[in-house]
């Protein structure tokens, strides 16, 4: 047996009696000092895993490391140990999932921030071993839904705003008008590939069941890696707006050609597959801990995409039938 001096923070087995499992494969890890799992192979740190520090009562707060009973001495509530660790192990954690009630703007701002632009240092912050939080998780999804879906609705004002405001200053009499009109089957289609990629990841059941993913586990790579696209609209909107910028500061430039604000669009939304196939490769490898996950990513994407495009057409063939 090696000795625990070497490792830092190697449990204290005697004071621990409550059982510990690997939160990958699930193997007892009681008695271990090697931070890494002997069946899976899933290497941790051990004061993530335990979190000695951080085990309180949920009813009173008492510290409750080293306790042989599940009842707390201090207020005599039984507490469940699983429950005792979860909340250890999320203490440290500044994600929205764990703060969304207690501190939710600035948690919901840093970890969309993370999640769109810096996944890796994301997905570093995030323990394997805590519980994906699944009311915050939804939370999360439904509010990208309603940007990607409404950012016109919502920002196109303020961009009319903004852009007819500069306008006034510099008098070239053209006035600016930020509407663009979704046709449902474009949104139905785009609806149907964001899910059908979900459905896909978990529906991979060789994989999952090979790497011991949980279903929870996928739903938390699937909401984090797909931030970045929920923001395509809006990014749209302000490449549009730069292009209108070259009308005002421009003289020789009269008027910019549909074709331009079509190009800009298409590009803008088309990015919506390489970067969230980029962001689910980063998902799977760092987080989930699949070796070669941009295969997993990238099927889930090719999947998803061509069940949204069948159906679409399907849907289209359908309704113009009667018409032929
Ligand atoms: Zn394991
Ligand atoms: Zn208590």
């Amino acid at each position: 047996m090696q000795d625990s001096d070497s490792i830092p923070n190697a449990p204290d087995w005697i004071r621990i009696n409550f059982p510990v499992h690997c939160s990958q494969c699930s193997e007892s890890l009681t008695g271990r000092i090697e931070p890494s799992c002997p069946h899976c192979g899933l290497e941790f740190e051990w004061r993530h895993m335990l979190p000695i520090d951080a085990l309180h009562c949920p009813k009173c707060a008492y510290n409750v490391f080293g306790l042989s009973e599940r009842r707390c001495p201090e207020c005599g509530d039984t507490f469940d140990w699983r429950k005792v660790l979860d909340v250890a192990r999320a203490q440290t954690s500044r994600q929205f999932e764990q703060n969304w009630w207690g501190n939710p703007l600035p948690a919901l701002l840093r970890t969309w921030r993370l999640a769109a632009l810096q996944p890796r240092k994301l997905w570093s912050e995030f323990d394997f071993h805590d519980r994906p939080q699944l009311t915050p998780l939804c939370l999360l999804l439904l509010l990208q839904g309603f940007l990607f879906a409404k950012s016109w609705e919502w920002f196109g004002p303020l961009a009319e705003f903004i852009m007819n405001g500069f306008e006034s200053q510099v008098r070239t009499r053209t006035r600016f008008i930020y509407q663009f009109r979704f046709s449902p089957e474009f949104m139905q289609c785009i609806l149907i590939g964001w899910f059908a990629t979900l459905v896909t990841l978990l529906l991979f059941i060789q994989t999952n069941r090979r790497f011991n993913l949980s279903w929870r586990k996928i739903f938390r790579a699937y909401v984090y890696s797909t931030a970045f696209a929920s923001t395509l609209f809006s990014i749209s909107l302000i490449a549009e707006m730069i292009a209108d910028s070259t009308i005002l500061f421009m003289p020789s430039v009269n008027r910019i050609p549909m074709s331009v604000y079509n190009g800009i669009q298409g590009t803008i939304l088309l990015l919506a597959i390489p970067v969230t196939f980029a962001h689910l490769s980063i998902a799977y490898t760092k987080y989930l801990k699949v070796p070669h996950g941009w295969v997993t990513a990238a099927l889930s994407i090719v999947l998803g995409t061509t069940v949204a495009l069948s159906t679409t057409v399907a849907l289209y063939l359908m309704k113009i039938a009667p018409l032929l």
